[in-house]
């Protein structure tokens, strides 16, 4: 078996997450998670506590905000957003593939005012000194780019409704999460498996468009049926309840955050230390702590240091293929030996080459 993930996503869980998973299939109060009914008072209240945790982790219970676990992935939260909020205009920051899909899918629903973009750069940065108009429906972005690895380390400060895709880096790191007004992250980073996407939704942000909404893509609906409107995708809610348990026990963001700046300072001072590689994202600002993005100077270091990666017991490290090179993603339950394995095979190279 690989020791170290890198993937991107799905990815790395929590050991103990997977055996208390692996546990339930087999025996969860004498049936199997995969068996029970999701009306059943077991399921309802793993439910009840997956919402709870997702809310006292961001430090939003008791402020007006709902918790939902929804099918479809982050991708259907491109169009849900825009079906729900974007009356006559929004505006959108564009920092990413994902961005661009996001950007793609509101414009079916009204008119988008993309306020800065950093495409024809590839995404190598993120792009600054915009301004956000006071007359948008809401602002959307994204605080971490997974594919080109930039990340926004500051909240824009607007004075429209913030929405924000924190598919990569939710629970990573303390935000003033209170600012923002709907924030949405497939689980399958730093949650659980993919099968399940959380929305938080300040409740007063909704019920203000004219168009009608089908009773799937509602907010309100979802909210009204306890985010059991349809059958939830009941594994993938439980694991993600594990995993946000095990951050629970052990010291929550906070305590993740130190091992995140921990992880991603060993990594970019070997990239920018190690004469064989370079850095991706061009300003160090932008760079993100869940997804280091790498190449060789030399390509043809390449297959030796591939062989190396893969002896090391490295998985998933390959670039995104519109970026090439490599992708280090350091997600919540990739462990400091992890990137130090990493880094010693960086250097490794540098030795032997
Ligand atoms: N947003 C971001 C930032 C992502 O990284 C991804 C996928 N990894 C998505 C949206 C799309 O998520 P999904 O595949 O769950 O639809």
């Amino acid at each position: 078996m690989l020791k170290y993930n890198f993937s991107a996503g799905p990815c790395v869980l929590p050991q103990e997450v997977l055996k208390k998973a692996a546990d339930a299939i087999l025996n969860f109060n004498d049936l199997s998670i995969l068996e029970i009914s999701h009306r059943s008072k077991d399921f309802i209240a793993v439910m009840d506590k997956a919402q709870a945790l997702a809310l006292e982790h961001l430090g939003l219970t008791g402020k007006g905000y709902s918790a939902l676990y929804l099918g479809g992935g982050a991708s259907m939260q491109f169009l849900m957003v825009a079906y729900n909020l974007l009356e006559k205009k929004a505006a959108y920051l564009n920092t990413g593939t994902w961005s661009d899909k996001a950007i793609k899918e509101a414009k079916m629903f009204g008119e988008v005012n993309v306020v800065a973009s950093s495409k024809d750069d590839n995404y190598n940065h993120i792009p600054k000194g915009y301004t956000v108009p006071d007359d948008v429906d809401y602002f959307h972005f994204q605080t971490n780019n997974t594919i080109f690895g930039t990340q926004l380390h500051e909240t824009p400060d607007v004075n429209v409704p913030l929405v924000c895709d924190m598919s990569s880096d939710i629970m990573s790191r303390q935000r003033d999460f209170e600012k923002y007004d709907l924030i949405y992250a497939g689980a399958q980073k730093n949650m659980g498996p993919a099968g399940t996407t959380l929305v938080v939704v300040k409740d007063e942000i909704l019920g203000k468009v004219s168009r009608q909404i089908p009773s799937m893509l509602n907010y309100k609906v979802h909210i009204e049926k306890e985010s059991m409107f349809n059958t939830p995708p009941v594994f993938p809610i439980y694991a993600t309840m594990l995993t946000l348990e095990w951050l629970k026990d052990n010291g929550g963001i906070d305590w993740i955050e130190k091992i995140n700046d921990q992880k991603a300072e060993m990594v970019y001072s070997e990239i920018d230390r190690n004469p064989l590689f370079k850095g991706f994202v061009i300003n160090k600002e932008d760079r993100s702590k869940m997804n280091a993005t790498f190449s060789l100077h030399d390509e043809s270091l390449a297959e030796r240091f591939n062989a190396m990666v893969k002896e090391a017991g490295i998985n998933g490290l390959n670039g995104h293929r519109s970026v090439g090179g490599y992708r280090a993603s350091m997600y919540n339950a990739l462990s400091v030996e992890s990137v130090q394995t990493l880094v010693d095979t960086m250097k490794e190279l540098e030795r032997t080459a």
